[in-house]
This record gives structure tokens, sequence and C-alpha cells, in this order.
């Protein structure tokens, strides 16, 4: 199939091209994203190919299916930059890749926990400089902590098998029940005693219109002092301005986040000689207690390879008029 392939950059062009090699799809690979403005590229494609900040917004849809694509192939697994409904409407099929790493971004959530715990962010500046001082760098033991897991999916449960690793308690947080995670010893509890009694909480749910802004000030109100708070899901699921006063009356103790609600504008870049010109964003940056990655969680070798297998596989069955698996559809309305 003829396949646009959309926000493309060279680690993405390479892992796609060594997997479509036996499949030979026919891959036009844009730097751009896709949206109202770049649809045009695709003119002609039965597919596009499109990742986490594509907008795939409604006027886009109606534009790519005006020009004959019949296929979105999504690089991954959360679709909320996808209008479902619209693409149902104008018959598009829409897939995704549901998991490609999700002990990739369990580990970095982890990553972000003993980092920031543990200071080493800070640590590694000031041995290069030869300060050798350990005034600031205090931490405190993993072990016998009780770590809160919003959303026990496929990450929210690796994460909950790693902290039962060092010894942590584990409370959680889902619509749904993991029986993997309660054969852990995990303790399912409504949000407020979650907020109440973790010294961590980590987000693993999708963002939702009902998990939108689920850490607002009325959250914070709630949880432990100085608790660390680890967003590796989606940006949005944070206030960030109500998190900020959090971090700035000590309520929070630690921030990890590898997504922030604008990102896209961010994320992804080299704005390295730029003049970053989002103040809460930049606001961020001057906390020692914060740490913050470019939404890189997902990034590993193993991921990308992943991804490039399922995209392919999906493209197949579609073309083939197969049923697939990875299919997404618009939730009827109640
Ligand atoms: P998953 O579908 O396996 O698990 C998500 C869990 O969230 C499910 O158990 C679901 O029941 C639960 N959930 C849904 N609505 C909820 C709500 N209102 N409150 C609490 N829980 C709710 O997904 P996953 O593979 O574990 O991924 C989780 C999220 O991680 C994705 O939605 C995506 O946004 C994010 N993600 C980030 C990266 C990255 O690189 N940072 C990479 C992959 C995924």
């Amino acid at each position: 199939m003829k396949v646009a392939v959309f926000s493309t950059k060279v680690y993405d062009r390479q892992f796609l091209s060594t997997v479509n090699s036996p499949t030979q799809h026919e891959l036009v690979f844009f730097e751009p994203r896709l949206n109202r403005d770049t649809a045009i590229l695709a003119a002609g494609f039965p597919a596009v190919c499109v990742f986490v900040h594509d907008q795939v917004d409604a006027p886009t849809l109606k534009l790519l299916a005006s020009r004959g694509t019949r296929l979105v192939v999504l690089r991954c697994a959360g679709f909320n930059n996808v209008d479902l409904q619209a693409a149902a409407d104008l018959g598009i099929t829409v897939v995704r890749v549901p998991a490609y790493s999700p002990y990739g971004v369990a580990e970095h959530a982890v990553g972000l926990i003993l980092s920031l715990n543990r200071k080493i962010h800070r640590a590694y500046n000031r041995v290069r400089e030869g300060n050798f001082s350990l005034d600031g760098l205090l931490g405190f033991n993993l072990h016998e902590r009780t770590v809160g897991i919003v959303g026990t999916g496929k990450i929210g449960l690796i994460l909950g098998q790693i902290m039962k690793g060092f010894g942590c308690n584990l409370l959680a947080y889902d619509v749904y029940r993991n029986p993997e995670l309660e054969a852990l010893g995990g303790k399912y509890v409504e949000l407020p005693e979650l907020f109440a009694n973790s010294d961590i909480i980590s987000l693993h749910c999708p963002l939702t219109p009902e998990t939108h802004h689920l850490i607002n000030a009325e959250a914070i109100e709630q949880i432990k002092p100085g608790v660390m708070l680890i967003n590796t899901s989606r940006g949005a699921l944070i206030d960030t301005q109500a998190v900020i006063e959090g971090l700035k009356s000590g309520k929070i103790g630690y921030l990890g986040v590898d997504v922030y609600e604008q990102e896209s504008e961010l994320f992804f870049e080299d704005l390295s000689g730029e003049i970053i010109q989002d103040d809460i964003f930049q606001r961020l940056t001057t906390f020692p207690n914060v740490l913050i990655t470019g939404h890189q969680a997902f990034f590993t070798a193993e991921a990308l390879h992943n991804i490039a297998e399922t995209t392919f596989a999906n493209i197949a069955d579609v073309e083939n008029g197969r049923p697939c698996a990875n299919e997404i559809r618009a939730q009827p309305s109640a």
C-alpha cells in the first residue's frame, strides 16, 4: 500500500524502512506533522501513518478523505489526537499500536523516581564541576514506601512489579481491577485514599475527558505533603499551573514528567538556540526538584522495532480485508 508517513525523524525512517523491506509497502516519509495545512501532502495516498502530535481532527480527516485516504495508521497507543467519530462518518479506518514498549515506559518512570529521589540529575552536574558536597542530595529509601498507581493496565502493572521488587507497598486506582496487580499485593482504593496515602503517585491511565486534569488543585489538597508525582502518560492528566503552586508551597516534593500538556509546541525538536515562549514550561524547569524528559519514555530500540512491525501488520490486515484487532472505533454515544 502507498503510505504517507508523517512526523518522521531519522530514527523512524530507519526502523520503518528496515522492517518494511520484506513487505514492500510504498512509504513516502514527510517530516512535518499532519494537520489541516499539511494534509495536502497525502493526496492520492490510501493510507497515512501518524504519531502522537499529528492533529487528526475532523477538518484534517475531511481533507484526507476528499483526496482518497481510507486508513489512518497510528504509530502509537494513545489516540486522543484522533476524532474517531469524524473518521467513522467519513468511512476512514483507524488502527493503532496498542503496546510497543510497556517495559520501556515503566522503566523510564522508575528512572525518574530514582533520579529525583537520589538527586542524580543534580549530582551529575556537581561532580563535573568538582563539587563533591552532599548538601541538598539527601534521599529516602524506597523500601516500605507506598506507591500509588493510577491506571493499572500494561504499563501500570509493570511499574507495580518493579516497585514491588524495591519492597514498596502498592495502592492502585483504575476503572477496572487488574487481578495481576492484586496478586502482587496491590490494593485497589478510591482516588482520595490513594492521594492521601501514597509517597509516590505515578500516572498510567489514558487521557480522556474523565482523566483530564486528574491532578488539579483539589487533588493536590488531598495528597500527602512532599509527595513525588510521576507522569509518563499524557501531559493533560496534570493541571500544570496547579502543580506549580503545589511545588511552590512544598506540598509536592518532587515532580518527574515525560509529558507536558503543551508539549506539541516543544517536544521532539531541537530548540536549543531559541527563546522558549511557554512561561509555564519555563517556570517548571527552574525547580531543583523537577525532572522533565521530552516524551522519550517509549524510545527504546525494541519499541521502535515493535512499532514498525505492528504498523505493517495492521496495514496488511486492512489491505487484505481481514479484521484488525488493533482497529479503534468511536464509542457509541450512551
Ligand atoms: P493500557 O490500556 O494497558 O492501560 C491503561 C489503564 O488505564 C487501563 O487499565 C484502563 O482501565 C485505565 N483507565 C482508563 N480510564 C481510567 C480512569 N478514568 N481512571 C483510572 N484508570 C483508567 O495502556 P498502557 O499501555 O498501560 O499505557 C498507558 C498510557 O501510557 C497510554 O494511555 C499513553 O497515554 C501512555 N504512554 C506513554 C508513552 C510515553 O512514551 N511517554 C508511551 C506509551 C504509552
